[in-house]
């Protein structure tokens, strides 16, 4: 009888000690925070949490950059474009960690206009590091300052650019740098542009500023701008929203 009950003990302890050892799904469940709702409307409409930098009507989220009067590029049926020679324009807003989505489209030149000369804008991350913006339908020019290229840091994967008149668009994802408080870099950018549906940078690092002659290198900066080139092209733009992202979670 003691033997009986010390087995069936035994056997109750094991039990016990297997059910409180053995781990279960809920262990890894994790419930808090959990991720707010966002209505995403599709295609061509800006999710619900989305700034909205260009609406179609207006420019009053952006100024010239050479002296913060407001954007002097035209608007014109919901669309607006470059007005060559009034200068860069950029948010007044700034950002950090973001999703940026914005359509462009290339006009269409003449011949004579080749290389960097033809659709020639760029948009820039904080106002320093650039996506460019470029017709390269059948316009040859160094692979690395192509349309979606990191100019002058990293070649686009493929080459998804719309013929001239037909629009493009970009999703681009942006990491920005982080600095120590000695100023000294801690961590690059990171950018991934989607160009037209297509991945053409996959989470590339970025060297520093833009610059057309010399090395890339990083000076230390909070939030920044977006930024958009006058490169003397009637370039195009519609539809532009951005969305910024926390610091991912562990
Ligand atoms: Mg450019």
């Amino acid at each position: 009888m003691r033997k009986l009950a010390l087995y069936l003990f035994g056997l109750l302890s094991a039990a016990a000690y297997a059910q409180q050892s053995s781990p279960k799904p809920e262990d890894t469940e994790v419930w808090e925070p959990e991720p707010k709702v966002v209505i995403a409307p599709g295609m061509g409409k800006a999710p619900s949490d989305a700034i909205i930098l260009f609406d179609g009507n207006h420019l009053n989220e952006w100024v010239s950059v050479k002296d913060g009067s407001p954007a002097k590029w035209e608007v014109k049926e919901g669309v607006f474009t470059v007005v060559p020679g009034t200068g860069d324009i950029q948010t007044k807003r700034t950002f950090g960690d973001f999703q940026l989505h914005l359509e462009w489209r290339s006009p269409d030149e003449p011949a004579e206009r080749k290389g960097q000369d033809r659709g020639n804008s760029g948009v820039f991350m904080q106002g320093r590091y650039e996506v460019q913006i470029l017709n390269s339908y059948n316009n040859r020019t160094y692979s690395n300052g192509q349309a979606a290229s990191i100019y002058k840091q990293h070649i686009p994967l493929v080459n998804a650019t719309s013929k001239p008149g037909e629009w493009n668009t970009y999703d681009i994802i942006y990491t920005a740098p982080r600095f120590r408080k000695n100023g000294s870099l801690e961590r690059p950018a990171y950018i991934t542009v989607i160009h037209n549906g297509v991945v053409v940078q996959n989470h590339v690092e970025i060297h520093g500023t833009t610059e057309y002659i010399g090395a890339p290198k990083y000076v230390a900066h909070g939030k920044g701008p977006i930024l958009l080139q006058d490169h003397s092209n009637r370039v195009s733009f519609r539809n532009i929203w951005i969305r910024e992202l926390e610091q991912p979670r562990d």
